[in-house]
C-alpha cells in the first residue's frame, strides 16, 4: 500500500526541514516530495500535529540487549536510594522466592544516602544459607555473599574477604549462571519489544554464542523484529576463527560483525584507568582481528586505554575498511579525538552517561579529578574534527531521549550540541557501524522505510513498521 507520512519537520541529513513529504511502499522509501506537491498524488496521506519529529528510527550502536532481557526476569535494585531498602528487598525477595542462585541486578551505590559502602556481611545477614549476588549497574562490579563465594570457588577479580568481584564475574554471570536458549529467547523478545517502544528498529548487541543461537532461531521462526549487529566478546575468538566467521556475515535483520574486548574497567568502579591489556596483547589481538576479518571493538573508558588504542592502532592497522572502533571513549586527550578522526577509526558514545553520571555534582565529579571530569565525553570538538561517531546506550537505559537530553545539556557548555546533530548522531550516523548506510538511517529514495515520528515531548508517535502503544520508563519534558 502506498501512503505520504507528512510531519511538522523531518530529519534530512542533520537538518529538521519543513513541508516535506514521505511516499511508503512495501517498507521502502519510494519518493521525496514536496508537500505541497503531495497532495494532488491521490495518495492516501497521513498528516502528523505541530512540533512533530519526523526521522530514521533510532540506531542504538552499543547494546546488550539479549543480557539486559535476562536481567528483566531478575530482580532490580536501581530504584533504591538508602542501602537499607535494597537489603530489605532483597531479604523479602528471597523469602518469597524460590531460586537455586539469587541474582540481582542493577544496584547503584552512588545514589545510596544512608551508606555506600556494601561487602559480603551485608549479603550474609540476609542469608548465609542461599548464594546471593548484587551486580553493578555498570555491569563490571559484583557483591558476593560467604555462599556464592562457596560455589563458585577462586575466580580471577574476586576478593573472597570482601566478596567484591570486579570485572570478569560481573561480566559472564550468565555464562557462569546459564540460562537456557528458551531463556534467551523470551528475554530477546521482551527486550525487543521495550526497544521498539523507543523508536529503536536497529541495534549492535555485543553478546555471547548462545544469544547468537537464540536470534537464529527467533529470525527462523518470523520473531525478530530489530535490525540486529551480532559482536562476541573475546574468550568467544577461537569459535569465530573455527567457524570462520567474518564481518559483515548475515543479512539486513541478523549478521555477524566482530569481537570486544576490555582495555580498562569503569568509573563506577574505580577501575577506568587499570590498562587490562599490554600494547603487545592489544597489538597481537588487531592483527588476528585483521587476518581473520574480524572488526574490533574496544572498551576504552579512560585516556589510558584510549591512547593505549590509538596508538597500538597507529602501528599496526593502515585502512580501517573492518571498521575497528572504540567503544564509550569518555575521557579522551585532545590530541587523541584528532588522530581517532585521522585514522578512521570508528567511535561509539554513550551520552546517557553524561545525563546520568555527568555534571559538577555527581558521580564522574566525585570519582575523578576536576582535569578528568574537563574531557568528559567532547561530542561538539568530536563533530568540529570530523570524528566518525555514533551513539549508543550500553543499554543503560535503551531510552535514545536520555542520551539525546545528555548531548544537548551537556554539563561543560562548549560541549553542547545542537537537536538535531544530536538526532543524527542516534540514527543516521549508526548505519556505518553496521555496515547498511546504503539501506537505513536516512530519509532518502531507496532506503527501507525504517521511519518513527516522535511527538511535541519527543515520546514515540508513530513507526511506519508496526502498530504499537508506546511505552516509557522515564517521563521526558522536553
Ligand atoms: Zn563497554
Ligand atoms: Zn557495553
Amino acid at each position: 500500500m502506498k501512503e505520504i507520512l507528512i510531519a511538522h519537520k523531518t530529519l534530512l541529513g542533520n537538518k529538521l526541514l519543513e513541508n516535506i513529504a514521505i511516499l511508503v511502499e512495501d517498507g521502502k522509501i519510494v519518493d521525496i516530495l514536496d508537500a505541497f506537491e503531495s497532495e494532488i498524488t491521490h495518495i492516501p496521506v497521513r498528516t502528523f500535529p505541530e512540533n512533530t519529529i519526523l526521522m530514521p528510527s533510532f540506531i542504538d550502536t552499543h547494546t546488550h540487549l539479549s543480557s539486559y532481557g535476562i536481567s528483566l526476569s531478575k530482580p532490580n535494585l536501581n530504584k533504591f536510594t538508602l542501602k537499607k531498602d535494597v537489603i530489605d528487598f532483597a531479604s523479602e525477595y528471597i523469602k518469597e522466592n524460590e531460586r537455586d542462585v539469587y541474582i540481582f541486578v542493577g544496584y547503584d551505590d552512588s545514589k545510596w544516602k544512608d551508606d555506600s559502602n556494601i561487602t559480603k556481611e551485608d549479603l550474609d545477614k540476609i542469608s548465609n544459607k542461599k548464594p546471593i549476588i548484587f551486580k553493578r549497574v555498570c555491569g563490571h562490579k559484583a557483591i558476593l555473599n560467604s555462599k556464592a563465594i562457596e560455589i563458585i570457588g577462586s575466580i580471577e577479580g574476586l576478593d573472597t574477604n570482601t566478596g567484591i568481584a570486579l570485572e570478569k564475574l560481573p561480566l559472564n554471570i550468565y555464562e557462569i549462571f546459564k540460562p537456557s536458549i528458551d531463556e534467551i529467547k523470551e528475554g530477546i523478545l521482551k527486550a525487543q519489544e521495550i526497544a521498539l517502544s523507543f523508536g529503536i528498529r536497529s541495534i549492535v548487541d555485543i553478546t555471547n554464542v548462545n544469544s547468537f543461537r537464540a536470534y537464529q532461531e527467533l529470525k527462523r521462526e518470523g520473531k525478530l523484529k530489530l535490525r540486529v549487529g551480532i559482536v562476541l566478546y573475546e574468550r568467544f575468538f577461537e569459535y569465530v576463527k573455527n567457524v570462520g566467521l567474518e564481518y559483515n556475515f548475515g543479512d539486513d535483520y541478523l549478521k555477524f560483525l566482530g569481537m570486544k574486548i576490555f582495555l580498562d574497567g569503569s568509573v563506577g568502579s574505580g577501575t577506568h584507568d587499570v590498562l587490562l591489556k599490554t600494547d603487545e596483547e592489544l597489538a597481537y589481538i588487531l592483527n588476528m582481528c585483521q587476518e581473520y576479518k574480524v572488526q574490533l571493538l574496544a572498551h576504552a573508558i579512560g585516556e589510558k586505554a584510549i591512547n593505549q588504542f590509538i596508538r597500538v592502532f597507529k602501528l599496526n592497522v593502515k585502512e580501517n575498511y573492518l571498521r575497528h572502533r572504540i567503544e564509550h571513549f569518555e575521557f579522551p586527550y585532545y590530541e587523541d579525538i584528532e588522530l581517532a578522526s585521522k585514522l578512521n577509526i570508528y567511535i561509539s558514545c554513550q551520552p546517557n552517561f553524561v545525563k546520568l553520571w555527568g555534571g559538577y555534582d555527581n558521580m564522574y565529579a566525585k570519582k575523578l579529578s576536576y582535569e578528568t571530569l574537563k574531557r568528559c565525553n567532547l561530542y561538539k570538538t568530536m563533530l568540529d574534527k570530523n570524528v566518525k561517531f555514533s551513539f549508543g546506550s550500553d543499554t543503560m537505559p535503551l531510552d535514545p531521549i536520555l542520551g539525546i537530553q545528555g548531548a544537548v545539556e551537556h554539563f561543560i557548555e562548549t560541549e553542547r550540541i545542537s537537536l538535531e546533530d544530536a538526532l543524527y548522531l542516534y540514527s543516521t550516523a549508526g548505519a556505518e557501524f553496521l555496515f547498511m548506510e546504503d539501506k537505513i538511517g536516512k530519509i532518502e529514495k531507496g532506503y527501507y522505510a525504517d521511519i518513527i515520528v516522535l511527538d511535541e515531548n519527543m515520546k514515540l508517535l508513530y513507526t511506519s513498521y508496526e502498530d504499537k502503544t508506546p511505552y516509557s520508563f522515564y517521563n521526558t519534558n522536553y
